[in-house]
């Protein structure tokens, strides 16, 4: 699903440049649950923007679902985040719209390409486990809720791919477990290739595969559960001490 070698992101702002990924190699099957952790400002977002088709990279080669993003023209990148993948953000929940219900949030991305809304709407609503709440304001709805039809719109356009970048961020530690349930139950029924970007260890420990990114790099490669578990203690061990 993604072959990515080399890849380069450098931010010019005035005369300041960041190099925000450094040669990343990093190569995902479809049908892969996994997660990209590292520290912030280590280049997790910036990876996710780069496969998710809102920013270009600077060099290195990028191949998604077969497609070499590194030739897009600014047309392909609009067909490529429009047909190809979903993405879901922190705060997707809170960018909906609070007084339309879970259902009409859904329904608009569908309207927007033209298809029909209804019907489309309630399945998505069903595959996220939200149906009973479909007729609920979106201001009714938990924080968790609200993040399900944030996922239910990410999956409108039917995408092979799903990014999610930090999706539990801002809910507590119950209803990211059900959000990655929900994320693992889409991998298996949807056979939804999933890469989830968190700093927050107990996430990491239930996907199949963990990747670390440090200064832009792919630092290390967990491939077995069990064997990152001292890599993600030492990571929130020194979240926790920049915290303080
Ligand atoms: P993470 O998601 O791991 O916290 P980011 O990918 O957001 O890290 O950022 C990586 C580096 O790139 C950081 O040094 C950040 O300040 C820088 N950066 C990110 N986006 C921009 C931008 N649009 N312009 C300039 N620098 C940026
Ligand atoms: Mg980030």
């Amino acid at each position: 699903m993604i072959h990515c070698e080399g890849l380069v992101k450098i931010y010019k702002a005035a005369d300041l440049e960041v190099f925000a990924l450094q040669g990343l190699d990093l190569h995902v099957e479809a049908g892969e649950l996994m997660a990209i952790i590292g520290n912030s400002g280590s280049g997790k977002s910036t990876l996710l923007n780069m496969l998710g088709g809102l920013d270009r990279p600077t060099a290195g080669s990028l191949v998604v679902d077969g497609k070499d993003m590194l030739k897009f023209s600014e047309r392909d990148y609009v067909r490529y985040k429009r047909e190809s993948v979903g993405f879901v953000w922190q705060n997707n929940g809170r960018n909906l719209i609070p007084y339309l219900t879970a259902q009409q949030n859904v329904e608009l991305p569908i309207l927007l390409q033209g298809r029909r809304k209804k019907e489309r709407a309630r399945e998505l609503l069903e595959a996220v486990g939200l149906s009973h709440r479909a007729h609920n304001k979106l201001q009714q709805l938990s924080g968790g809720e609200q993040q399900r039809v944030a996922i239910a719109i990410a999956l409108a356009n039917q995408p092979r791919l799903l990014l999610a970048d930090e999706p539990t961020g801002s809910v507590d530690s119950r209803m990211a477990t059900q959000i990655l349930e929900l994320f693992r139950e889409l991998n298996r029924t949807l056979g939804l290739t999933v890469v989830i970007v968190t700093h927050d260890p107990e996430l990491a420990r239930k996907v199949d595969r963990v990747v670390a990114i440090r200064d832009g790099k792919i630092s290390s490669e967990m491939l077995r559960k069990g064997s990152y578990l001292q890599e993600l203690e030492a990571m929130a061990e020194g979240e926790a001490a920049a915290r303080e």
